[in-house]
């Protein structure tokens, strides 16, 4: 069987990039290691899913070049995926932040989106992983309907099992290496690396920050508040979350919660994180009311932040001062901990604990329509492309997004 396209990943940006060809006239083939679609959509949100964001912008992103952001929404934007959500009768909700929320399991979209594709005439190749994969101008034995009569390979071919699949396209939406334990892996980025394609190296993102074993605020496990994170090199800080206060937990290793998870995406090793624990209350104007002078400087604290972590800040030889007899120096000392608190962190919880990875096939290598600049034909959308979100239903949005764009670029064969 000759199809138009072949699809390797049935994850959101496979199944909607499948079902938008088919529905476009073309014979699709999508193939996936797992017998079900979706399955990691299945688990996102925690199973509710944050399919998408009422902010959909280029800051919501990190990445080679977050500029293909513009062209993305532009074929699918938010109301494109409510539209979908619709159209899938799975109701929805927006919460915080702009993240909107299906109120029905992730799992439901997964198969809902597998029903639309099977009825668009899609041909599912299911638990099993594409390998063998060639592209047109490779060299092949000259038979069947993959070679062109000059002895080259015509088309790009595949074995999903035992069944060897031709297609005149190809799309690789194999997601990125984050939650191994689902089999994810970097095989088809290393695959696109070998055919010349620029590949960033993946790292783990939305993830939560492992301490050193005995950072000053170890034993605070279970506490969470809100903060503001920033990052510093040198002598720089930069506070890079456009939201700028989310929360933040305390762990048995270190600090996870939304804002780290977010700040994730911009660590480096070696940047030092810095934590502002009263991002909306500058602690040198409490310092100066009148009517605070009396207290001692920990329960002054301790009025404003967890008793623990009031404690655990506040240093020994101020705790018991009053207010009132603190000189300009000390007080500054204070603010910089209360509001500037560094830590150096050990590393990440690592592509096991990450929602997402960073990194991938470098936009360099691509057209603005995700097509391949070295391979004609070939194309990669969702988290293969480097191009990671924010927390917030950032990444299944661009999943979507870039599924669609790839649909719409693929031609239809004779
Ligand atoms: C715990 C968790 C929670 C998350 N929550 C959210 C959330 O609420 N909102 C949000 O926006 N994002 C969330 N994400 C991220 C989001 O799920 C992913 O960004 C998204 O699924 C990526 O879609 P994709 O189609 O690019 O890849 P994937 O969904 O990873 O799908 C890729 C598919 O390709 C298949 N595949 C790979 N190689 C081969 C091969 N050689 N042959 C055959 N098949 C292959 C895999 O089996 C896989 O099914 C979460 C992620 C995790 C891990």
């Amino acid at each position: 069987m000759l199809y138009d396209v072949a699809v390797i990943g049935a994850g959101p940006a496979g199944l909607l990039c499948a079902r938008d060809a088919a529905r476009r006239g073309l014979r699709v083939a999508l193939i996936d290691s797992h017998e079900e679609p979706g399955v990691k959509l299945a688990i996102a949100g925690g199973g509710k899913g944050n399919i998408t964001n009422r902010i959909l912008a280029e800051n919501r992103y990190v990445g080679s070049d977050t500029g293909i952001l513009r062209s993305a929404l532009k074929v699918f934007s938010c109301d494109d995926a409510l539209a979908l959500m619709r159209e899938l009768a799975l109701p929805w909700e927006e919460r915080d932040f702009g993240q909107i929320f299906g109120l029905k399991p992730a799992s439901f979209m997964a198969d809902r989106l597998a029903v639309q594709c099977d009825d668009a005439g899609v041909d599912f190749y299911l638990g099993r992983t594409a390998k063998n994969i060639t592209r047109p101008d490779a060299e092949g034995e000259i038979s069947g309907p993959a070679f062109g009569r000059s002895g080259a390979q015509t088309y790009f071919s595949l074995f999903a099992g035992q069944e060897k699949i031709t297609a005149r396209q190809l799309v690789i939406a194999a997601g990125s290496p984050a939650c191994p334990q689902l089999g994810a892996n970097d095989q088809l980025a290393r695959l696109a690396a070998s055919w010349g394609h620029d590949i960033v190296p993946f790292q783990p993102v939305l993830v939560p920050l492992v301490m050193p074993e005995n950072w000053a605020l170890s034993g605070l496990e279970g506490i969470s508040l809100n903060v503001r994170l920033g990052l510093k090199a040198g002598n720089d800080i930069r506070w890079p979350d456009p939201e700028g206060i989310r929360s933040l937990l305390f762990t048995h290793r270190g600090v996870s919660g939304p804002a780290v998870l977010v700040v994730s995406c911009w660590w480096k090793p070696g940047e030092e994180l810095v934590i502002d624990f009263l991002p909306e209350l500058p602690i040198l104007e409490l310092l100066n009311e009148k009517e605070n002078g009396k207290l001692i400087v920990r329960n002054l604290l301790a009025r404003r932040l967890p008793a623990r972590l009031a404690d655990a800040l506040c240093p020994e030889d101020l705790a018991r001062r009053k207010v009132a007899e603190l000189g300009k120096k000390d007080r500054l000392r204070l603010a910089d901990i209360v509001h500037r608190f560094c830590v150096l962190p050990a590393g990440t919880e690592g592509l096991r604990r990450a929602e997402a990875a960073a990194g991938g096939v470098s936009l360099a290598s691509l057209s603005r329509k995700l097509e391949s600049l070295h391979v004609p034909g070939l194309f990669f959308c969702g988290e293969i492309v480097d191009i990671a979100g924010l927390l917030g239903g950032y990444n299944i949005h661009w999943a979507f997004a870039s599924g669609a764009m790839v649909a719409k670029g693929l031609k239809k064969g004779e």
